[in-house]
């Protein structure tokens, strides 16, 4: 077996002029049954203590960077994510990058209506913790999402199996979504007169192709204006993870700005032990394969793995290393 150098594959000419965008899984598991979920086939690292959380936050130096995207899993479910973002709010301090959430918002949404639906949605975002100064919320709220609220609702564990059952779960599931969603928006809007510096909210839409109006008409109270500019929505789903089970897959291009993965609790090996789950990653070398390495989930060294560009990290081309190799090559 070849041994392999980290970050391989990769030429700093590619770097943004204003630095990464540092994409951090900080909780590897999501218990949401999402049928276009594309994380759920992926190794994303195992739990770690929030120390090493801290240690690592710590050690970035923020002005190599341009933003923060804390993702997962469902960040939601790390229970001690407010002390995380205590020290990154302390070291972004002096420069007020955008630090995005991403979630499915299942522990945050209220489906009650009106004034009642609001405050419970408020209360629950002050008390996760995450309403602070320089964030922004991205909650995902198409279709599968949905279906994967209302499953969280009905306490069901398991994503339906049949293309049928899919999509009567998630049209049940948007019209709570809908309430929820309208309930979001306008407790945010109160936490920005709140809450200094919050940068508000924005509605992640990743819906399967020939979808968007549906969404846009279910979300109607949402003005053009407002949809303008707190919407993000795309249409065709990556063809990886469950999403392969629906229609209208869509492959991914690689980015002109790679973003950098940070996976905690987890390592690349380049031979993996008989009973572990691990991930094959192919090296590239001039263009062509040239090797194999593995990432595995690994908590109890406590190295962790990175990975650059979404495309490599979905099609598995290895240009990773430890996060120690990424700190000192790219982030302290
Ligand atoms: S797509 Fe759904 S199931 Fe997958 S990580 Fe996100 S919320 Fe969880």
């Amino acid at each position: 077996m070849k041994n392999f150098k980290p970050f391989q594959g990769f030429s700093i000419p590619k770097l943004h002029p204003n630095g990464w965008e540092v994409v951090y899984f900080l909780n590897p598991f999501c218990s949401g049954t999402c049928a276009h979920c594309w994380s759920a086939d992926k190794i994303l690292g195992s739990y770690m203590p929030v120390k090493w959380h801290i240690s690592f936050f710590e050690r970035v130096n923020f002005k190599k960077i341009r933003e923060l995207r804390i993702t997962g899993g469902e960040p939601l479910e790390y229970k001690k994510i407010s002390i995380v973002l205590d020290k990154i709010t302390e070291k972004n301090k002096n420069f007020q990058l955008p630090i995005r959430i991403f979630t499915s918002g299942r522990n945050i949404l209220s489906i009650k209506e009106g004034k009642e639906g609001i405050k419970e949605t408020l209360d629950n975002l002050l008390s996760v913790g995450i309403a602070r100064e320089s964030v922004e919320i991205h909650l995902s709220a198409d279709e599968h999402h949905a279906g994967s609220f209302y499953d969280y609702l009905t306490g069901r564990a398991t994503s339906p199996k049949t293309l049928f059952e899919i999509r009567k779960r998630n049209q049940v599931g948007m019209k709570l979504m809908r309430i929820a969603v309208k309930n979001f928006l306008t407790a945010c809007k109160q936490l920005k007169k709140i809450v200094p510096r919050f940068r508000g909210c924005y509605l992640k839409i990743h819906c399967e192709k020939g979808q968007l109006n549906y969404h846009r008409n279910t979300y109607s109270f949402i003005t053009d204006q407002e949809w303008k500019e707190h919407v993000i929505a795309t249409e065709g789903l990556f063809d990886s993870g469950r999403a392969l089970q629906l229609e209208n897959t869509i492959s991914i291009s690689s980015d002109k700005y790679p973003p950098i993965f940070i996976i905690p609790g987890a390592e690349f090996v380049l031979e993996p032990s008989l009973h572990e789950r691990y991930e094959r990653y192919i090296v590239m070398e001039n263009g062509n394969a040239s090797g194999e390495v593995y990432l595995v989930p690994n908590s109890k060294n406590s190295k962790g793995a990175a990975i650059i560009g979404f495309y490599n990290l979905m099609y598995n081309y290895f240009c990773g290393g430890s996060v120690n190799e990424a700190l000192r090559m790219f982030l302290e």
